[in-house]
């Protein structure tokens, strides 16, 4: 589907505790998006960034965010996910490395001392709406 170009644009951040369960942060966003868009539209798509270490099933939330959505009167919106790298400074040997989770030592020393440089991340940073009262939809084939 073909997204129309009159769309509303929320960048907001959200920070939710590290311990939040998949179904509870997909109704902090889609609350989020009510409170401020302030009535029910039809909501096309939710970009958000997770990293690989901010505790996030995306399995889990793209399932609970597609199920609430739909309860909620948003349509079936999509999804979308920027993942960024996971970073970390090992604080013994100053060598920088990727993790792919938590669990990651440092490949050098193997010291699990060291400093989270991303990869905790999780934000809504933007959501396409449907316009109120624009213009007719393009008829589709
Ligand atoms: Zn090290």
């Amino acid at each position: 589907m073909v997204l129309e170009t009159k769309v509303t644009i929320i960048k907001q951040d959200v920070r939710v505790p590290y311990i939040m369960h998949e179904f509870s942060i997909a109704q902090s966003m889609l609350n989020l998006v009510e409170d401020q868009v302030g009535e029910k539209r039809v909501l096309f798509s939710a970009t958000v960034t997770i990293g690989p270490l901010a505790g996030i099933s995306i399995e889990s939330l793209r399932f609970c965010f597609t199920e609430i959505a739909k309860q909620m009167g948003f349509g079936s919106p999509r999804l979308i996910i920027n993942d960024v790298p996971a970073r970390a400074l090992c604080l013994d040997c100053s060598r920088q490395y990727a993790m792919k989770d938590m669990f990651e030592i440092c490949p050098k020393c193997h010291s699990l001392h060291r400093s989270i440089l991303s990869g905790e991340e999780f934000t809504l940073d933007s959501v396409e709406l449907e316009e109120p009262e624009g213009e007719p939809k393009p008829t589709e084939k």
